[in-house]
């Protein structure tokens, strides 16, 4: 786990996303809104005891959570916040415009064509992520707090930055911008997000560019490397 300013990085690791290792950061602030941690995104189902383990390692535990914030309906995001909210009563913090898809998460459609174009990888390896990640079961997930942008959530401003998804959420301290899946940064790379994965490129481009233009010292990815801006 790093510790960044008042954050938590756990990363854990999802082994085959489309021929590459895809790392995930979840962020664990403490003195969340309703008193506990405040999780921002809670990983693929399955990861929860190495989330507890982490925890634990902290002298913390999952009811420790206090506050959930889903930065967007995938369930690489959104796979635990249920069961996070079932154990430790959490409340569930997301843009009003996620709900739809945090209550009915859609199957992914993805042409092969503009991944390959992105990603390079053969059809095998494509249609077997893509079995995979359409085949993750998940509970649908209690939205407590519908979001809009504007709020503050331990002093984090939220910033919807639409795009990736329609109601994609970032947040931001002043010192520490938290962007989910709005940038990635893969080698530390700051980069818009994948755009064969993207609701609306050309919404996720602009968004990148927003927060992209926010004074921050640390930019903590969903995706990829910490970037330290000095
Ligand atoms: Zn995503
Ligand atoms: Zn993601």
């Amino acid at each position: 786990m790093v510790k960044l300013n008042r954050v938590r990085v756990i990363e854990l690791v999802e082994p085959d996303f489309f021929g590459t290792t895809l790392n995930h950061n979840i962020v664990m602030v403490e003195g969340g809104p309703s008193g506990g941690i405040m999780m921002i995104d809670t990983g693929l189902p399955g990861y929860l005891d190495e989330i507890s383990k982490y925890l634990d390692a902290w002298g913390f535990s999952l009811e420790d959570i206090s506050d959930v914030v889903v930065t967007h309906w995938h369930p690489d995001h959104s796979g635990n916040a249920e069961e996070i909210r079932r154990i430790s009563k959490a409340k569930v913090y997301a843009h009003a415009d996620e709900e739809e898809y945090l209550l009915h998460p859609r199957r992914f459609d993805l042409p092969y064509d503009s991944v390959k174009e992105e990603l390079g990888i053969g059809e095998e390896e494509f249609q077997e992520t893509l079995r995979r990640i359409n085949g993750i079961s998940f509970h649908p997930v209690t939205v407590d707090v519908k979001l809009k942008g504007g709020e503050n959530l331990a002093d984090f401003k939220v910033i919807h930055v639409p795009g990736h998804t329609p109601g994609h959420i970032a947040l931001h301290d002043g010192v520490v911008l938290i962007t989910g899946d709005a940038v990635r940064a893969p080698h530390g790379e700051p980069s818009p997000p994948l755009a064969f994965f993207s609701w609306d490129y050309v919404k996720a481009l602009k968004s990148f560019k927003r927060l992209l233009s926010l004074p921050f010292r640390y930019l903590i990815p969903y995706h990829g490397e910490v970037v330290e801006r000095w």
